[in-house]
């Protein structure tokens, strides 16, 4: 497997699309999320490859969709192929159930995010492509999905943000809106281990428009240790420095994963495995500390659940998927807690 190295890999060298009007371009790339803006893609883009759990072959398609739309999900029948031509972003067929990216929809599931179209249909490891959608700032997207989960890819977000730039961004012509936290909101879970370190995930309210996030993790594993990571989310600094942290697991928990029907398409060439102090990926990482940089995308990705961009700051001490559902849960318990609020005048 190649190794990326984010600003050498994923920032484009030409401009990513000449046709649709307003298409992002190496230039334009650059930007914190505090755009006034709303963005969803040029045109649509497709990815396929195994899936992390169910080890078969998974589809996604990324799809325009117009301002308001929202990031939804359109999940398919396995059996039926996706469809070759335009959408307009609204479009439902019969045999397709949609689900919006919310937490309203987060259904219980081992070691990912799943939603649940309320059908019986269940799409699994939702967060990578939601982290590189949150991270690009796309507000407005169809994803469709054949098959079980989606496809896991190298384990990280690079492809689909290379996927989502090849396509371009374009701005809706709609203003965007973000959910500003109002008043501090923590949750805590018990620790992982009898003598590791209490997990705390907490929101709190930001001066300045947009989100930032303080993580820390800190694992008896050598190979791992104590690492943390302060990130304010932007475009660029999504590409370059989060998006290529890939998912991680430990060689001991693989067995047991693989009886309970889990992590079947699990590979070297899809996870960071670590085992007794030691990386087993012959190629190594891709940075010192691509294990908090992987749940810190994670945190975006869960994070993007919320229905729309954050406008505040997130600080956790090891998160997993679970507290940060938690975490957005109890902040929607209250509408004290929050409130939309359009891009400041200000804004670019
Ligand atoms: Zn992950």
């Amino acid at each position: 497997m190649a190794i990326l190295h984010g600003s050498e890999a994923l920032i484009p060298t030409r401009p990513m699309n000449s046709d649709p009007d307003g298409a992002w371009t190496q230039s334009s790339l650059a930007g914190a999320l505090s755009s006034r803006a709303r963005f969803s893609i040029a045109k649509p883009v497709e990815l396929s490859g195994v899936g992390l759990h169910s080890g078969k072959p998974c589809r996604v398609r990324f799809a325009p969709a117009k301002a308001g739309h929202g990031l939804v999900f359109i999940l398919r029948n396995a059996q039926s192929p996706l469809p070759s031509g335009e959408t307009d972003g609204s479009e439902i067929a019969i045999d397709e159930a949609g689900v919006d990216a919310h937490i309203r929809h987060l259904t219980p599931s081992n070691l990912c995010t799943a939603l649940d179209a309320g059908d019986g249909r269940v799409v699994r490891l939702v967060e990578h492509a939601l982290a590189a959608l949150a991270g690009l700032g796309v507000d407005d997207a169809e994803i469709r999905v054949d098959g079980p989960e989606l496809p896991i890819l190298d384990g990280s977000a690079a492809p689909f943000c290379d996927a989502i730039l090849r396509a371009g961004l374009v701005k809706t012509g709609e203003r965007r809106r973000y959910l500003r936290v109002l008043r501090p909101i923590e949750v805590r879970a018990p620790a992982l281990t009898p003598d590791g370190p209490e997990r705390v995930a907490q929101l709190l309210p930001r001066e300045e428009c947009g989100l930032d996030l303080d993580l820390e993790i800190d694992f008896a594993d050598a190979a791992i240790g104590r690492q943390s990571v302060h990130f304010t989310l932007e475009r660029e600094a999504f590409v370059n420095e989060i998006s290529f942290a890939r998912t991680f697991g430990f060689a001991h928990e693989v067995e047991a994963l693989r009886e309970a029907g889990l992590a079947r398409g699990g590979s070297l060439d899809n996870a960071v495995v670590v085992a007794d102090g030691e990386v087993l990926n012959p190629e190594g990482l891709r940075h010192a500390d691509e294990f908090v940089r992987h749940k810190l995308l994670d945190a975006i990705g869960d994070l993007a659940l919320a229905g729309g961009p954050i406008w505040g700051s997130y600080r956790a001490s090891q998160p997993g998927h679970a507290l940060n559902g938690a975490l957005l849960r109890a902040l929607l318990s209250d509408s004290d807690n929050w409130a939309w609020e359009l891009a400041p005048e200000t804004t670019e």
